[in-house]
């Protein structure tokens, strides 16, 4: 008999991996190892719809518990696993049990990164959780005030639920502008632009040189001198893969667990996916990449579970996402940094695509931002365009006249 598939991290990632296992036919044992209290759930609806719902919010779950069973997926929630005994292929969780594995997938996402100065407080809060979701909904109201620490994904759409609560918000970035990684210069002015006309204060390039909690409200000081007082501090400043487990059992790690393209670690038994994995991306001539993103999660859980019954796929999707701000919407396919020339195509008065291509031509990344799903359906067409590594021309990309698709034939 055979030991069976165990996942540790019961995200996106790892919930996705235990029913792709199903889906391509695996009888065995499934072992879903979870630290949280819930059933597997969504996580892009924690900044957005569970801070703005007009009823209490409700956990998005990925499956609930007789979908589990339907696909004999044993979620063992509430539980961590805290070594991995490679030699012996076992699990070891907190309540000292050991579970065999054949395969192993560890998919334990990221933790937010914790701002480096002591102790500010239980008003300096982070998101991670359903739970840290509900803990900050309760204190977005109309009237309250809200320091946010970091201009990044987290801290934009809250900054927007936030005054869509009536709350008042201000942004305090370390970088010259806010969406400094990953995202290019025009598109962030807009987005800027927007939460500057929805009343959201945005102070960039000041860092944080100290946060003092009363208890009842926090006062934070900037290296500028500047004062922000606020009721509620919350930090989205980045996030860190999980690789504690990883490191103990000596696998290999590079910006998180080091895998290869098919998202083996330095041990054949073990995968690694999603934010906790860094992997090489073909498309970028083997650049290797963590992404934080939940179609990636997706995206690898199931292609890490093909791999763990033998097939020897690589990665081979384009990185894709997206960010909801009040009524906007900002698409990414591809890596815009790889970029060396920029076109900007017009898809309507208030949304554009910019087109980043390599110097030979080659297409190798998009981003667009407009209301609602303006640029979904071309950020889609560019998304396969990269894909086949086309070289459309420059022209044709700015020409709001020529369809996309077009381009795809050639
Ligand atoms: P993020 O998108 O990386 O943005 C964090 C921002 O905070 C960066 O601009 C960072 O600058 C800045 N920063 C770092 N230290 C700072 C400091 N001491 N003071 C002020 N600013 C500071 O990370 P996040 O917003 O915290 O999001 C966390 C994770 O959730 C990410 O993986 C993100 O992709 C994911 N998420 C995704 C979405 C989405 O895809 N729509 C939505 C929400 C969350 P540096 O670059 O210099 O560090």
């Amino acid at each position: 008999m055979t030991a069976g598939m165990v996942i540790i991290g019961a995200g996106e990632c790892g919930a996705r991996a235990a029913f792709a296992l199903r889906e391509a036919g695996y009888d065995g044992k499934v072992t879903l190892v979870g630290a949280e209290t819930h059933l597997p759930y969504e996580r892009p609806p924690l900044s957005k719809e569970a801070m703005t719902s007009e009823q209490a919010p409700a956990i998005k779950a990925i499956a609930d518990a007789a979908r589990l069973a339907e696909h004999r997926i044993d979620l063992l929630g509430s539980t961590s696993a805290t070594s991995i005994d490679r030699a012996n292929r076992s699990v070891r969780l907190a309540n000292s049990t050991d579970i065999a594995y054949d395969k192993l997938l560890i998919a334990t996402g990221s933790v937010p990164r914790k701002l480096p100065m002591p102790g500010p407080g239980a008003r300096c809060v982070y998101l991670r959780t359903f739970d840290d979701a509900l803990a900050i909904r309760a204190h977005l109201r109309e009237g309250s005030r809200i320091a946010i620490v970091g201009g990044g994904f987290i801290g934009l759409e809250l900054a927007a639920s936030a005054r869509k609560l009536g709350a008042s918000v201000t942004v305090l970035e370390a970088q010259p502008r806010i969406l400094m990684r990953g995202v290019p210069a025009e598109i962030a002015e807009v987005v800027h632009a927007t939460h500057r006309n929805q009343g959201v204060d945005i102070i960039c390039n000041d860092g944080i040189a100290a946060i003092e909690d009363s208890g009842t409200n926090v006062r934070i000081a900037l290296t500028s001198g500047k004062q922000v007082a606020a009721d509620l501090v919350i930090i989205g400043i980045g996030a860190v893969p999980v690789t504690g487990l990883a490191e103990n059992a000596g696998l290999a790690l590079d910006n998180g667990i080091a895998v290869d393209a098919q998202l083996r670690t330095s041990d054949p038994h073990i995968f690694a996916a999603g934010d906790c994995c860094s992997f090489p991306l073909a498309i970028y001539d083997g650049r290797r990449v963590r992404l934080e993103a939940w179609r990636s999660a997706q995206e690898h859980g199931a292609l890490a579970a093909r791999n763990m019954l033998g097939a020897e796929e690589a990665h081979a999707s384009v990185p894709w996402f997206w960010s909801d701000q009040y009524g906007l919407t900002l698409q990414i396919a591809g890596l815009p940094d790889e970029g060396e020339t920029t076109v900007c195509r017009d898809v309507a008065d208030d949304a554009f695509i910019l087109f980043h291509l390599k110097g030979d031509g080659r297409l190798i990344a998009a981003s667009g931002i407009g209301p609602d799903n303006a640029v979904a359906r071309d950020i889609r067409l560019a998304e396969m365009l990269i894909a086949k590594s086309a070289r459309p021309d420059p022209q044709a990309l700015a020409s709001a006249s020529i369809k996309l698709k077009s381009l795809l034939a050639i």
